[in-house]
């Protein structure tokens, strides 16, 4: 099957068994995190391997109630993004199955099911995967191929072992005018597929909100953490930001990207990225057809390709990419031979999950967590930093500061994450004298961020923000010795 595919969609795709298709209904195309109908590389490769053996590709998408930090926040996002996949992929003649999890409506075997009646199952192929084992277990049944679909340059494309984010530039730079790192979608010759299926769909795209709002009030998840209303999960707030973005953004990017208080200063846009409403070819496209300075367009597509894309490498690269080990020696071995230094305050989980500490920088940094579901990129390498001095040892830190971000933000467990923690935690430049508690990793002031216009009022106003309590676990998940889901 692979094979068969033209060479742009088979340099992102990965057989994950020998298994060979099989005679079926459909070619299945699972999307666990490429939640978009159109510049999807799973859904080409999954309808083209369905016009090939003259059958429909059916998508399905399963909100299940068992992936890591399963709450309100990231299920609406989840079931919006669902929605409008599926009225577009409805648009473009290409049926859709999807599953919200709750009582009564139960995700137990419904992949596997699925998957048993399909030619062979598509999967995106997340470098960070959420879906607790499922794909592994798929592909002891039957014929699973996984298409690299986060990516605007495919993984294969890139030589073994880059190890600076300079060398990742230097390569991946001159593979971005290939053809498999442009969009182009492929079209079904078949009409969609309308037999029987192993449950009863949910139809998102085709509900009433509050009928999936009452859906999602009935999942077995965290109901204390609310969803974001900034992120709204729609075609029109993803239009609408990515019109922001080349009208608003990019022409100042290069000068105004480091104020919060900007309202010019970031995209908004890595929830729509994290969860793949939106990849990253797309938004290439739109910022190469701009008519931004030069300076802001290198800027953000070095943010969004260079970087996005080098933490995306690591992670699907090094083992356990979540894992404490994954820090320079150097820095690991500084920080241990300051863990035993008096800390000033030891936050409690709860201090730190409601932004009860000492510091307005922080707690205006953290309240963004906790109330948009999203935190500005200047003020995270302030807020990770800090949680080193406020954790009883460098460990407790890792754990505490990735649970922070992945649980309460909608871009969090994603290889950025890990990846930036690393630089948090001593991955770049050292400091330049050796300090309590820090060692030789660089400490960070929030002096010149608040002397940035508007800044000092923003961040006075952002701390004092109060009202929302969520639900406080007695500890950390164990993120030093790996990935805390599996
Ligand atoms: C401690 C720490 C934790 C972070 N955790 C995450 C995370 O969980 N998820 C996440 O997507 N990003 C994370 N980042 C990177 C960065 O902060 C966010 O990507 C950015 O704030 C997203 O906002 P935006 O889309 O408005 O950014 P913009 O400035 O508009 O950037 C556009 C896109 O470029 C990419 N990008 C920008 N900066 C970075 C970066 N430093 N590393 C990788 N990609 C980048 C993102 O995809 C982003 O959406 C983290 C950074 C730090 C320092």
């Amino acid at each position: 099957m692979r094979s068969a595919l033209p060479e742009a969609l088979r340099l992102r795709t990965r057989a994950l068994n020998r298994k060979r298709a099989r005679e079926g209904g459909y070619v299945l195309c699972w999307l666990r995190q490429a939640l978009r109908a159109r510049d999807n590389p799973a859904l080409d490769v999954a309808v083209s391997v369905a016009n090939a053996r003259g059958v429909p590709c059916l998508v399905h998408v399963g909100i299940r109630e068992d992936y890591p930090y399963a709450s309100d926040r990231l299920h609406a996002f989840q079931a919006g993004a669902a929605a409008v996949l599926e009225t577009e992929l409805a648009a473009r003649g290409i049926a859709a199955a999807s599953l919200l999890e709750r009582p009564g409506h139960d995700a137990a075997g419904v992949l596997e099911r699925l998957a048993g009646a399909a030619v062979c199952t598509v999967t995106d192929d997340p470098a960070l995967p959420l879906d607790g084992g499922q794909v592994a277990a798929l592909a002891e049944a039957g014929p699973v191929l996984a298409v690299d679909s986060a990516r605007m340059v495919p993984l294969s494309m890139l030589p073994e072992g880059i190890r600076t984010t300079k060398g990742f530039r230097a390569a991946h730079r001159p593979l971005r005018a290939h053809p498999a790192a442009l969009p182009g979608d492929v079209e079904p010759d078949r009409p969609p597929h309308d037999g029987a299926l192993p449950f009863e769909p949910d139809r998102l795209g085709a509900r009433r909100a509050a009928t999936v709002d009452r859906w999602i009030a009935e999942a077995g998840i965290d109901h204390s953490l609310p969803p974001a209303p900034l992120f709204e999960a729609s075609r029109a707030r993803l239009d609408a930001l990515l019109d922001r973005l080349v009208g608003t953004v990019l022409p100042v990017y290069r000068w105004r990207r480091n104020n919060p208080a900007d309202d010019a200063s970031a995209s908004l846009l890595s929830p729509y990225l994290h969860f793949g409403m939106v990849g990253p070819r797309e938004i290439a496209r739109r910022v190469a057809a701009s008519d931004a300075p030069a300076g802001c367009k290198w800027k953000f597509l070095d943010e969004m390709l260079t970087w996005r894309e080098w933490f995306a490498y690591r992670a699907a690269t090094l083992p356990g990419p979540t894992a404490y080990d994954t820090l320079p020696e150097a820095a690991r071995r500084t920080l241990a031979d300051h863990a035993d230094d008096p800390r000033g305050t030891l936050y409690s989980l709860d201090d730190l999950i409601h932004a009860r500490t000492d510091d307005e920088t922080w707690n205006a940094a953290q309240n963004q967590f906790l109330m948009e579901g999203y935190m500005h990129n200047n003020l995270r390498m302030y807020w990770g930093k800090k949680i080193i001095g406020w954790t009883p040892d460098p460990r407790t830190a890792w754990s505490t500061a990735l649970y922070l971000n992945d649980r309460l933000s909608l871009d969090g467990r994603d290889p950025a994450t890990c990846g930036n923690m690393g630089w948090v935690f001593g991955q770049g430049r050292r400091a330049y004298r050796e300090n309590p508690v820090y060692g030789w990793i660089a400490p960070k002031s929030d002096r010149a961020l608040r002397k940035r216009p508007g800044a000092a009022e923003w961040l006075a106003r952002e701390a004092r923000r109060d009202g929302l309590r969520i639900a406080v676990p007695d500890a950390v998940p164990d993120y030093a010795a790996g990935m805390p889901w599996g």
